[in-house]
């Protein structure tokens, strides 16, 4: 990092991406957790927005929950498939780190064929989830077809993000 004479200097994060071209390049492990977010899709409850995302999460005693989004028609009261996800983990396996999320969708509109990511409230809620367990949460991501993005954890999609360390 350099210092500049005026006291200022620039801070650049970096973000590695791991890219498979196809699922079926990935751990038997990781493909099978994107199968149970798949198959999570079929519990979405989305009339409003026709868009149905399912999640999975894989918890550190091997233990595997899904998620999907739920809607209400008051539409503020809407919640994401991975918080749906995370909260079963927080309920039902307090103390149990989640090792990995992986996150996929289905449009009606239209063909979604690149990868969705976690919404800002779910990012933040992933990193609750690490600082909570100080575990890295792998995040893996795909649309209904095409290439799968992985992160190796919540902090690569939350730069800067608030944790309780500050409090
Ligand atoms: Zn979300």
């Amino acid at each position: 990092m350099e210092h500049s004479k005026t006291g200022t200097r620039e801070l650049v994060i970096k973000t590695a991406v791991k890219v498979y071209d196809t699922p079926n390049m990935m751990t038997k492990e990781d493909q099978h957790l994107l199968a149970e977010a798949k198959a999570a899709m079929q519990d979405s409850y989305s009339p409003y927005s026709q868009f149905k995302v399912g999640a999975a999460i894989l918890l550190d005693n091997g233990i595997i929950l899904r998620g999907s989004n739920q809607e209400n028609a008051a539409y503020s009261m809407c919640i994401c498939a991975e918080r749906v996800a995370l909260s079963t983990a927080d309920s039902q396996f307090q103390g149990v780190p989640v090792v990995a999320i992986a996150v996929t969708a289905t449009s009606k509109n239209h063909d979604l064929n690149k990868p969705i990511s976690p919404c800002g409230a779910c990012r933040q809620a992933i990193a609750e989830s690490e600082y909570k367990h100080e575990t890295a949460m792998k995040i893996i991501m795909q649309g209904e077809t095409g290439e799968v993005y992985e992160v190796a954890s919540g902090k690569d999609l939350l730069p800067l993000g608030f944790d309780g360390s500050v409090l």
